[in-house]
């Protein structure tokens, strides 16, 4: 019986498995984890290493770090990624290949010249473009990149060699050169949008690939005899012809065919190529990468937030990729590869595409995901996504609320060994994502309700109650020795949030409605104020469920954006686009100030300028309350919680305090993992990394 039969594998899916190789390297199988940004960077190291280590150990032929800066005339600041400008980063990078090393993975890291798009707010270098324009970042900096001299062009591409070597001596074994999400300057070079130069570096096709095909020459002339040298270029600009077409990236291909040991293919920019679920489903990029494959003898890889084992295998037989490009469904379950293997694929936890982990970076946090708790915190807290820490001393839980929060607590528990009693008010699962889930472009969302629901169908010690509201009075009587009390919350009906933090003037006869009542079921009709000082998706998605109702939609908001926050998931434009081909007014920069039956005042957020709209109804998109009165009732009879048996109780998730639905997962996950230890109250919760100081003072 050969290797492949001893698995449980599905013989479908053997074709994932196959070894194929990449110039001198060889990838043991098709799951390839392409770069992917984590807000850690060269601030977290150790943080990264650990997360790609146990992305080896699920099972992943080639990991990759995310850009790594090759020069301090192009870095990106105040995003964190990584740098490799010199000697003194080579210990980190060296620790994070060899963290992939371990599980037989390949190590690739991606050297980035950001060029035009990176202010460098940090060096305080000149920014460099192919052309003097201004850098184009998320943020406006008020900075112009000049163009490039020969000199500058030469030095260049010494910098990416120089890069290239330090990559090789750290361990690498693919090292990419990258032109790709408007980051790379191989793209500025390429695109006739960013480069008018008359030169041998403009004009023609040929001319401006010439940087690219430079770079790719020196770096295997400089390394390829060990390391292979992959290209990620996107496929289109989305930009028509103003910008690189996917004929003319077709040609790039044709000319350049098999200079590279790989071709890494992504779209558009990173909105377009990380797109959310709300706006682009899995696979998205097919059409744009179809019969690329068949311009080069080099193996191709792609991405389409791949979670479908049959769609991956479909990407190879259909002769459109020879790798399955993972990002985010590699963060959500790092153990893809292997669950597959082992004829597990019920219990992948597929990405719901909703882009939390892209917040951290966009933010300067750390990234987080939805459905993995444990991302990020592999090193900081020794989370291991697949497994818990041993059971403690105690024997029991009583998990109040079945939403992401108590959901992933009574998962987590139950795989420690207690035994878990969940209780929960409705007929269903799921909480607010269950809701969440029916509104528009969201329904993949469910996803994190049915992950857990099949763990814990699995679980014998883990028993669920539906249509168990319980009190307090019940709680003492039940004897449990931990209660984790997950009842969520709710939207407000007053106004608070932002901009108000007193409840709004609201007339006797006004009609108000909240999300819930929405989500509940509830038909508006009319015209309807959406009052949106929530910022995230909500707004958004519930003007799009009304349009689809029937009611005219006038959209408020005291941001400058709809859906501001959502800049951070990479929607924003996506967002306000559909909005304004559905027709939704939107009236931004403006506060609800008083809300009577048919009219909202509302007030300029600047001038103070006071004006009136006609409404039917009024949806606030506010904030939310706890739903917290049986943790309040609770925690007030502290001094009968020992004769019932009970040695905690503590309040969780959104009954806690509000927030988007990777902090009630996190929130579950923590709580489990905590239980039956000893916490510091006075320390940090985990470990982190603290810069060396320089002798040299
Ligand atoms: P979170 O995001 O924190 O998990 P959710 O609002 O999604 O919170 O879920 C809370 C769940 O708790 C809902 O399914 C709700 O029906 C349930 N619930 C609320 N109060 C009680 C209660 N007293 N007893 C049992 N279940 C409750
Ligand atoms: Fe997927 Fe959301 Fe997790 Fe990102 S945060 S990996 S989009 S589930």
């Amino acid at each position: 019986m050969n290797q492949q039969r001893m698995s449980k594998r599905d013989r479908r899916y053997d074709i994932l498995f196959e070894p194929k190789d990449i110039g001198p390297v060889t990838a043991k199988n098709r799951f390839f984890q392409v770069p992917h940004c984590n807000g850690g960077g060269y601030r977290d190291p150790s943080a990264v290493a650990k997360m790609r280590h146990i992305k080896a150990e699920g099972g992943w032929a080639v990991i990759n770090t995310e850009q790594a800066e090759i020069h301090p005339t192009s870095e990106i600041a105040p995003f964190i990624e990584l740098r490799i400008w010199d000697e003194k980063d080579l210990p980190m990078l060296q620790r994070i290949a060899e963290a992939i090393h371990a599980h037989d993975a390949l190590a690739g890291i991606e050297l980035c010249y950001n060029g035009m798009n990176g202010p460098n707010l940090y060096s305080r270098e000149v920014p460099m473009g192919p052309i003097n324009i201004p850098i184009g970042t998320f943020t406006n900096d008020p900075v112009q990149a000049k163009a490039m001299d020969k000199q500058d062009i030469r030095n260049l591409r010494k910098w990416h060699r120089q890069a290239a070597v330090r990559a090789k001596r750290a361990g690498f074994d693919l090292v990419y050169v990258y032109g790709a999400h408007g980051f790379g300057a191989v793209q500025h070079f390429l695109s006739r949008r960013t480069n008018h130069r008359c030169d041998e570096y403009g004009g023609s096709l040929e001319n401006r690939a010439r940087l690219l095909k430079e770079l790719i020459e020196e770096t295997r002339e400089a390394i390829g005899d060990t390391c292979a040298i992959p290209v990620r270029i996107l496929v289109d600009e989305m930009l028509g012809d103003g910008g690189v077409t996917n004929t003319e990236l077709r040609e790039v291909v044709e000319m350049l065919s098999d200079l590279p040991d790989l071709w890494d293919f992504t779209h558009g920019n990173w909105a377009d190529d990380s797109a959310t679920a709300r706006f682009k489903d899995e696979a998205a990029q097919e059409q744009l990468v179809r019969g690329l494959k068949q311009l080069t003898c080099r193996p191709v890889v792609g991405v389409g937030r791949f979670t479908s084992p049959d769609t991956m295998v479909r990407q190879i037989t259909a002769g459109i990729l020879d790798f399955i490009g993972c990002a985010r469904p590699s963060i959500a379950d790092p153990f893809i590869p292997n669950k597959i293997d082992a004829g597990r694929e019920d219990d992948i936890r597929e990405c719901i595409g909703c882009n939390i982990c892209v917040t951290g970076d966009m933010t300067g946090g750390l990234s987080r995901c939805t459905q993995n708790p444990t991302f990020m915190e592999e090193w900081r807290k020794d989370w291991h996504p697949e497994t818990m820490n041993p059971k403690g001393p105690s024997d029991n839980v009583l998990i109040i609320g079945a939403g992401p929060a108590g959901l992933e607590a009574a998962r987590a528990l139950g795989q420690r060994g207690y035994e878990v009693l969940v209780a929960e008010a409705g007929t269903e699962l799921g909480g607010r994502v269950t809701k969440e889930s029916q509104l528009p472009g969201l329904a993949s969302w469910i996803r994190v309700r049915d992950y857990r629901q099949y763990q814990l169908s699995k679980m014998p010690n883990v028993s669920i109650y539906f249509e168990s509201e319980l009190n307090a009075r019940q709680v003492l009587e039940f004897e449990l020795q931990h209660i984790a009390i997950a009842t969520g919350a709710r939207w407000r009906r007053d106004g608070v949030a932002r901009y108000h933090l007193s409840p709004v003037p609201v007339d006797e006869t006004a009609h108000i409605i909240t999300p819930d009542d929405i989500m509940e079921g509830y038909l508006p009709r009319g015209h309807i104020v959406l009052y949106d000082d929530d910022h995230y998706y909500m707004g958004g998605v519930l003007a799009e469920r009304l349009v689809q109702l029937g009611c005219t939609v006038t959209l408020v908001t005291p941001s400058v954006r709809v859906s501001d926050w959502t800049t951070n998931t990479l929607e924003q434009h996506f967002i306000q686009k559909k909005l304004l081909q559905l027709g939704v007014t939107i009236v931004t920069a403006h506060a609800v100030t008083k809300i009577s039956r048919h009219q909202v005042e509302v007030e300029c957020i600047y001038s103070g300028r006071k004006s009136e709209l006609e409404c039917d109804s009024t949806l606030l998109v506010t904030s939310a309350l706890p739903q917290d009165q049986l943790w309040q009732t609770l925690s007030a009879q502290k001094d009968k919680w020992p004769d019932a048996g009970i040695k905690s109780i503590q309040v969780i998730g959104d009954a806690l305090a509000p927030a988007p639905i990777a902090w009630a997962t996190y929130a579950g996950h923590r709580y489990a993992r905590e239980l039956d230890t000893e916490i510091d109250p006075d320390a940090p919760a985990f470990k982190r990394e603290v810069v060396a100081l320089s002798t040299d003072w």
